[in-house]
């Protein structure tokens, strides 16, 4: 690990010896081997069952993960971390609804947030899943179907049912610019991915001529995605715009290998670990060196891509808190990385989503997928933990 990352003492001086060892005992819990994968499974079964299972996961993954059900719950996270210089990313955790009603609930949920986010000294922005606030079926549709997004079509219906998904996301990005907070659009599977990148585009086109207010997401575990990032990076020089982007690997890696398996098209994913690495670790490097056009958050638990943002600054001489350049990683995983970051004056956050817990359950789902024994973050996470309560002990 590098000496950067290190100082156990820094990265979780805001956790109380108690929160550490209910910590430890997550994550020793999500290391057996069956656990996750067979929890994954019946979990969302159990909440619908109505058995006595929301207390023991509101005090365990949802307390690890998760900010509160409501966006006062929030609070009190977000000043013990604003304590330590550590910003917040807040996100209403809300994914695949199924109608208007929630979409436009949503929407008001997002402005809430934004005014929030405007009131308090380290919440710079927020996040936003296109899917909360529109159908997965049309944004899959307007994917596959040139013909419809071209206007060219008789789906009367679904253009209005478009049009109201970009006055939605308008209405957001018109306050947060007021407010002057950034909107981040979080990426989620390919198959629904291209309206997405053309609606941000829009957004970016309106928003982001002085500043960058909104922020599109690019996954790197997309073998297409570094010449996306550069073709991006051309149409906003073309049309006068900072292009803001967050950088990250990406969370959907066994549903987009299964699907592309299943439908007989070839996989939209890397081949293996290294070329994720590799693009991830180039478009970094192409983001810094076009810095005063490029606005990006480094969306990382992995210690060497981190150091390599941090070298980077170092190298050219750039201010440890350049306005463009961020650090990020998953509130509940890698303080060691956030503190000590916040600690060297980068701008460093936690993305913290909250939600109701029947909400946020695919998000925990993820969360435990990602640490579960097979990926060896957890191994990491427990190491890091252990480490920290031996020291406190001498
Ligand atoms: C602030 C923040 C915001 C995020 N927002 C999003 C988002 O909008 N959309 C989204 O999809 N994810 C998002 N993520 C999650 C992210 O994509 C990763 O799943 C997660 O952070 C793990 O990757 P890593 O870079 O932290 O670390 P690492 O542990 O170094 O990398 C693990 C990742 O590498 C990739 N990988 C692993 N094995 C292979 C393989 N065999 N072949 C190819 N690639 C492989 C996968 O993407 C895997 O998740 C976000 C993460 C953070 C910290």
């Amino acid at each position: 690990m590098s000496t950067l990352f290190e100082n156990t003492k820094t990265a979780f001086a805001y956790k109380s010896d108690k929160d550490l060892k209910k910590a430890k005992f997550l994550f020793n819990t999500m290391s057996y081997p069956l656990f996750v994968p067979i929890g994954t499974r019946i979990t969302p079964f159990i909440m619908k069952t109505g058995l006595p299972i929301h207390g023991i996961i509101r005090d365990t993954i949802f307390r690890q993960f998760v900010g509160g059900e409501t966006l006062p719950e929030t609070a009190t996270i977000c000043n013990l971390l604003g304590s330590y210089g550590v910003q917040i990313i807040l996100d209403y955790g809300v994914e695949g609804k199924q109608d208007e009603a929630d979409y436009e609930k949503a929407k008001l949920v997002f402005k809430d947030v934004i005014e929030y986010a405007s009131t308090q000294p380290n919440i710079p922005f927020i996040s936003i899943k296109i899917t909360g606030i529109a159908r997965f079926n049309l944004l899959q549709k307007l994917n596959d179907s040139p013909r419809i997004r071209s206007g060219i079509h008789d789906h009367e219906e679904e253009m209005a049912e478009w049009e109201r998904v970009k006055a939605r996301l308008f209405e957001i990005c018109t306050l947060a610019a007021e407010k002057n907070i950034g909107v981040l659009i979080d990426a989620e599977e390919s198959w629904i991915q291209d309206p997405v990148d053309r609606l941000v585009i829009e957004m970016m086109e309106t928003f982001n001529k002085e500043k960058a207010i909104v922020y599109n997401t690019i996954q790197l575990y997309r073998h297409d995605r570094l010449n996306f990032l550069k073709m991006f990076h051309r149409i906003a020089r073309q049309r006068h715009f900072i292009l803001g982007i967050k950088l990250v690997r990406g969370a959907y890696m066994e549903t987009e290998r299964e699907r592309a398996a299943n439908n007989g098209y070839p996989s939209p994913i890397q081949p293996d670990k290294n070329s994720t690495d590799r693009d991830f670790d180039e478009a970094i490097g192409y983001c810094i060196s076009n810095i005063e056009e490029i606005s990006c958050i480094v969306a990382t638990h992995n210690e060497e891509s981190n150091k390599l943002a941090y070298d980077l600054l170092k190298e050219k001489g750039l201010a440890m808190n350049h306005p463009h350049v961020h650090f990020s990683q998953l509130y509940g995983m890698s303080d060691h990385i956030t503190f000590n970051l916040a600690k060297e004056g980068c701008n460093v956050s936690k993305y913290l989503p909250f939600g109701p817990l029947k909400d946020v359950i695919p998000y925990l789902m993820r969360r435990a997928q990602e640490n579960s024994s097979i990926s060896g973050q957890t191994n990491k996470e427990l190491a890091l933990i252990k480490a920290e309560l031996k020291r406190r002990k001498n």
